[in-house]
């Protein structure tokens, strides 16, 4: 209906929309409750309590203008089922929404991975490559 299904980058964004429909991504509740990586729920950006991706997605206001974005092409955005259900309007309203997802998780992305390098980071919070390799070293005689 959209032409060629390559051409809508339906592809990369994949991840990303599971990431938003399950919340499990790059965000603070996320994070912290289930994965276990952050001190806190708490968002990063704005200082709100509990970072969902509701929180992140609509109403963050760190994300403000990539959303004024978003909603000049799809209009108001209040709930991410909106959100969803504007993808679905065609291909201009899908590239809008696809953008601003990815550009909002990768600058979060990006942001998580400076916090994990910091050398006075909490050790929750730090990059866990190798750590089974290393405990498993330390077993050895
Ligand atoms: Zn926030």
């Amino acid at each position: 209906m959209w032409g060629d299904y390559r051409q809508c980058h339906i592809y990369p964004h994949i991840t990303i929309f599971a990431e938003i429909l399950t919340g499990h991504g790059c965000f603070g509740k996320y994070l912290h409750q289930i994965a276990g990586r952050e001190p806190s729920p708490q968002c990063h950006e704005c200082g709100v309590l509990q970072d969902t991706a509701f929180h992140t997605l609509v109403e963050c206001a760190a994300w403000g203008p990539q959303r004024a974005l978003l909603e000049n092409v799809v209009g108001p955005v209040s709930s991410l089922r909106s959100m969803v259900e504007a993808m679905l309007q065609g291909q201009q309203s899908w590239l809008a929404v696809s953008s601003f997802c990815e550009s909002v998780l990768a600058q979060k992305e990006a942001a998580e991975r400076v916090r994990e390098e910091d050398a006075n980071a909490d050790p929750i919070r730090r990059r866990r490559t190798g750590g089974r390799r290393r405990r498993y070293a330390n077993l050895l005689p």
